[in-house]
């Protein structure tokens, strides 16, 4: 008997549509509600899906639509003061990274989960949740509720349901970067497929060729001032520009990447986050999946994978345990370990994201030296070969932390 019948999906992001569609999948009827009007209209920039987090999505038979919109990473190179300082090591045997526009990555999830059975609610923003010893309410911003045996919180980094479950829960820690994406032609020529890091005199951004011929690239902008998406977005895109241009004008290709992106490419997509650990990850009926528990920010290029990897396992425990708290405990079990280890990660390299001269160069002179002595197997083995069996049932061993 699996730990509830019916399940209301707080978030129709990333990890909200893939968590119902594996709960559909389980047998657990599920539903979304997305505080949006409508389905994601394509802004947002793109993100890269590691192999973990594709080998997830094919739990739920998403993985094969995602690499049809998708962009293959096949190589990673860095550079420091415009100067290449060589291939970053890789695992070879595995698929590469998948580069998505985020906006087709929610078309796909949602589609997938619609096929799966899924019902999506739009223009829901949850206020309030009543938990009762059967069930759960859940109340929303324009008047109406809903109702089922568990909710779940899967509505990103600053979580509404993470503050329901825990009125003393963390906020989201601000990495000091706001993000933004722009596309550019480049005189230089790129080999496509080959994504590089840069450390520029004064912001680290990343860049790769599209398939149409462009260049698309991040900026991660210093900024000592918070800037909500909703903030960030409502100064005026040419005022970020000029900006933006400056931050990257005496950068190699940087300056003439800021100087080719136009208003009409150029994403805004705000503060960058990165969740401290989260003491209650769930309370009665309730629990948190995806950034709305961790994220670990975008420097470890595994925030959306993580969240795939939590929803598909949050979905096996609410399958396998008699009743929600026994579920939520071995989920938190399976998962707090990996992903606050990830976490520390990318807390790491965002110290790492403004060098000053001293450091670049040194990053100049040792970096090199220091991707052949890496043992990446052992780095990044663990992160990337991770693997859910699905059919292995969970049993309550699996609630240890740790
Ligand atoms: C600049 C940048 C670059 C990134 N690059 C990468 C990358 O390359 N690779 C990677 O893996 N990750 C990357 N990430 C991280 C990745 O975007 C997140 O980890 C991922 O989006 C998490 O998915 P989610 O579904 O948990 O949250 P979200 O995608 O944030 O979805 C949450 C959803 O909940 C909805 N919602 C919020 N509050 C409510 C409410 N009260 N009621 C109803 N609905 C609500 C929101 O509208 C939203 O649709 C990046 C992040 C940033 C900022």
């Amino acid at each position: 008997m699996t730990a509830a019948s019916t399940a209301i999906v707080i978030g129709g992001g990333i990890a909200g549509p893939v968590t119902a569609a594996a709960l559909q999948k389980a047998g657990i009827a599920a539903a979304v509600y997305e505080a949006y009007p409508a389905p994601s209209d394509g802004i947002g920039g793109d993100l890269a899906l590691a192999p973990n987090g594709m080998r997830a999505l094919g739990i739920i038979d998403a993985d094969a639509a995602v690499r049809a919109i998708a962009l293959p990473i096949t190589g990673q190179t860095m550079s420091v003061n415009g100067r290449d300082i060589g291939v970053l090591p890789a695992l070879h045997d595995i698929e590469p990274m998948q580069m998505v526009a985020r906006g087709d990555l929610h078309r796909v999830l949602h589609d997938r989960a619609v096929e799966a059975g899924v019902v999506f609610h739009y223009g829901k923003r949850l206020v309030d949740v009543e938990q009762t010893v059967s069930g759960v309410l859940a109340r929303f911003a324009d008047g109406t509720t809903a109702t089922a045996d568990v909710l779940i919180g899967a509505d990103g980094v600053r979580s509404t349901v993470r503050t329901l479950i825990d009125p003393d829960a963390p906020q989201a820690g601000y990495t000091g970067l706001l993000g933004f994406q722009g596309s550019a032609e480049l005189a230089t020529e790129l080999d496509p497929g080959i994504m590089t890091f840069a450390f520029g005199r004064r912001a680290y951004y990343l860049y790769w060729k599209t398939a149409d011929g462009r260049v698309t690239w991040g900026a991660n902008l210093p900024s000592k001032r918070y800037l909500s998406l909703t903030e960030a977005r409502a100064i005026p895109t040419d005022e970020w520009l000029a900006v933006l241009r400056d931050t990257y004008a005496d950068d190699n290709p940087g300056g003439e990447l800021a100087r080719g992106t136009t208003e009409a490419t150029l994403q805004v997509t705000g503060a960058i986050h990165i969740m401290p650990p989260v003491p209650h990850w769930h309370r009665g009926r309730m629990v948190l999946v995806g950034d709305a528990v961790h994220a670990p920010s975008n420097s470890t290029g595994q925030g959306a994978s993580l969240a795939i990897e939590s929803a598909i396992q949050l979905a096996r425990c609410l399958r396998d345990l008699p009743d929600p708290a026994s579920a939520f405990a071995a989920y938190e079990g399976l998962r707090r370990e990996r992903v606050e280890k990830i976490t520390r990660r990318g807390a790491r390299t965002n110290s790492t994201k403004t060098p000053g001269p001293i450091a670049r160069r040194f990053m100049q002179a040792f970096m090199p030296l220091m991707f052949k002595a890496m043992n990446f197997e052992k780095v990044m083995g663990p992160e990337q070969r991770y693997t859910i069996d699905w059919s292995e049932p969970v049993t309550g061993r699996h609630a240890t932390v740790g």
